[in-house]
This record gives structure tokens, sequence and C-alpha cells, in this order.
């Protein structure tokens, strides 16, 4: 039922786009369960679905299990409907993958150079469209795509602000050079922020709250609560990595001492590992090693052996890393931590170290309601997390309805979460 003053156009945008998130959520379902879930009549149900499948957003799949009548039909998305890029920049290149809908990959591209703040867009550039060649696409087939930055992002005018990874302080334009380029819509993102993303969409989809922290060649994070990304006024929330560990600490790129990423990421991990083999000549580590130069795999193998060095280096970055988690549940209880990059390797005993150090404090006493875990992403990570974002923007922007005869294209940055 329609009240007087409702603007009919905009309701039947606004169910058409409900049944699409029932038919992503749910499918694949049928015309009256959906109509059964948003309490809509079946006649909408029907004329709303009929739109969606000439538009090609949704397909027909199979036949359901009968109540008594005729099987009913079900509905799908059609997956392949449009695709995605992902795309990272980082200290060793450009990586860009083509998805579907679904996250299904359809083509990878990777150029491994060394990105500098003037090259930058010219990189974005030849990466993205020899992806779409190799994908047998066009610009056309393409819904969005996510830039991710291993940087401080102002998501609003999608600038880079500066990024360990570019040896850059200086911003960098990507919107204004890029607005003229791709005819499609552009996101730039944190890859923290990608990867708490992807991590809540595939493994916690029920979560509302989850932080994620990148142990690897810096120390990034990505936080969401209550189902939003959170990047402050600024874009300087979820910077984990520069968070305060040791106040008289090595100086770190930022201007700061003592930051999480100068104290615990994985190559200070290894440059420790270094000055104790010159002290510590009979440990494993060196045993492991393939070369003159420490591995963290060396390290995990030797502490595997119960060798005194990896046990040492082990407890330290376990108590570093029990700082930051501990700073974060002080700062954020989320339900969900997530450690990824390289610090995986440690397995099972290092969440478990961290976890026992929190069961010390009084912040334990919910604990059942809080899970402190490796990240369980494998395949491209970030360029799959970038992917990820452009498909929930996808879903979250499109316009449904046919008297939209075209799709949005604002090229501006919105949290799909
Ligand atoms: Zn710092």
């Amino acid at each position: 039922m329609v009240k007087t003053g409702v603007n009919l156009q905009k309701l039947k945008e606004q169910n058409s786009f409900s049944i699409l998130h029932v038919i992503r959520e749910h499918g694949p379902v049928s015309r009256s369960q959906v109509g059964k879930i948003l309490g809509l009549s079946n006649t909408t149900c029907m004329e709303l679905a009929r739109h969606l499948i000439s538009r090609g957003l949704i397909r027909e799949k199979g036949q359901g299990d009968s109540s008594g009548g005729r099987k009913p039909i079900l509905l799908e998305i059609n997956w392949e409907y449009n695709f995605v890029i992902g795309m990272i920049l980082s200290q060793e290149g450009v990586s860009c993958g083509v998805y579907d809908l679904q996250i299904n990959k359809k083509e990878l591209v990777s150029h491994n150079v060394k990105l500098t703040g003037k090259e930058i867009v010219a990189r974005i550039k030849e990466c993205a469209f020899e992806a779409i060649h190799k994908s047998h696409l066009t610009e056309e087939n393409i819904a969005g795509m996510t830039i991710g930055v291993g940087g401080i992002v102002d998501a609003a005018k999608a600038n880079i602000m500066g990024s360990t990874h570019f040896q850059s302080r200086e911003i960098i334009h990507i919107h204004d050079q890029l607005d003229s380029i791709f005819p499609f819509p552009l996101y730039l993102e944190n890859y923290g922020n990608l990867m708490a993303l992807a991590e809540k969409k595939l493994y916690y989809p029920q979560c509302e709250s989850l932080v994620f922290i990148q142990v690897d060649t810096g120390i990034g994070g990505g936080i969401i609560c209550n189902n939003k990304i959170i990047r402050g006024a600024n874009g300087y929330a979820g910077e984990i990595g520069h968070m305060t560990i040791e106040k008289n600490g090595p100086m770190c790129f930022c201007g700061n001492k003592g930051c999480l990423e100068v104290m615990g990421s994985i190559p200070v991990l290894l440059q420790k590992a270094s000055f104790g083999l010159l002290t510590q000549r009979d440990s494993l580590i060196r045993k492991f090693m393939d070369s003159d130069t420490v591995t963290i795999e060396a390290i995990v193998k030797a502490f595997q052996a119960h060798d005194r060095l990896a046990e040492q280096l082990f407890e330290e970055e376990a108590a570093i890393l029990y700082h930051a988690a501990l700073n974060i549940i002080l700062t954020y209880d989320p339900e969900v931590i997530v450690l990824g990059g390289d610090i995986v390797l440690f397995g099972e005993a290092f969440l478990n170290r961290i976890q026992q150090s929190v069961q010390k404090t009084i912040f334990d006493v919910n604990s059942e309601n809080r899970v402190i875990a490796f990240s369980r992403l494998t395949d491209q990570p970030r360029v799959c997390g970038a992917g990820i974002y452009a498909v929930e923007s996808f879903f979250t922007d499109h316009v449904v309805y046919p008297d939209q005869t075209h799709i949005k294209h604002p090229h501006r940055i919105i949290s799909p979460v």
C-alpha cells in the first residue's frame, strides 16, 4: 500500500534494492520466499523480479521444493552481470585482479616495478587496462575498481596522504588524475581496511566489530565497528602500526618513536634474529637458513625445535602484539581480532600466548565474546579484499529501477559496510 505523498518511483527503487539484497543473501530463492522475507505482496515481487531479470541483474536457477503445487522457480544473482577490479599498490609494484560479483577470479596481472609518487597514475592505468584486456572484457563490463594502498588515505577526496611504500609524505591526487581515464567508479582505500572487510565478509559475516592487524614488512590494520569501516576525521584511524609501544623506542618514518611497526614488523624481527646470532652462534636458526640471510621460516622452524633464541624472539614478538591487541580491546572491544601476514607462520602457539596474556588482565571476563584468530585469506588477499570492496560498493550504489537508464558513476568513496 502506497501512502499519499510517498514517491512511487522511490518506493519501487527501494523494493528492487531490497529484493536484490535478499536474493544475494539467500539465493537461490523463490519469489514467494523473497516476498515473505520482505513482507511484499506476490504481485509486487513478481513485477520487480521481472524487471531485475530484464536488466540482467538476476536470473532463474532451477526449481525449488514444492509445498503442494507446482515447484517454484528459484532466483539467483547473475554473478557475471558485471566485473570488478581490485588493485594493490605496494613496495613490490602493482597487482590487479578482475573478479566477478561472487569474487571468482578471472584474471590477475602483476607488475614488479618500483612506484614513485609521479609514476603511480601511469602504472595504475597500464595495469588496469591490461587486466581488462586479458579478461576479454571492456571498460563497460567493469562495475568499479578499488585501489588499495598501504598509506594514509583521504577517503572523501581519494588522495593518498603519505605512504612508507612510496617513500612519500606528499599528497598524491589519485582522484584528480584518474577521473577522466576510467568510465567506472573508483574507490581508494587503505588495504588494512580492505583486509578487515574481506575477513568480515568471507569468514565473520555475523560479527559487527572486527579489527585486522597485518604484520608483514610493515604493520597495518583496519577497523570495522558497528558494521562500518572506521576512518576517523583525517583517515588516521586504523593506523595501528603507528601506535606507540615503547616511548623511547627506535625512530619511525612517521616522526614518532617506538611505533608498533618499528618494534614488531617482520624486518625488525629478522634484524633482532641477526643480532642474536652474533652471540648465540649455535642457534638452530642458522641451521635452517638457506643462505646468510635470516628468514621468518628459519625462525619458525627453530622455534618448533625449541631453540632458545627463536623462543626468545617468539616471546618478544608475542609481547609486542599483545600490547597492541590490548590497546585495541580497550579502545574498540571488537568481537574479532584477526592477525594476518607472515606472522601466521608462528602458528596457534602464538595466538595462545597473546590470549594467555590477555587472560592475566581483568579484560577477559567476557572473553567468550571475543575471538583472536589468524587470517584465513590466502590467494592474493589484499587484491581480493580490494575486489570485495568494489563488489560491496556495487551492491550499495547500484540503481536498479528501469527509469534510471544508467548506472551512477559517483567518483566517491562510500563505506560498503
Ligand atoms: Zn610510526
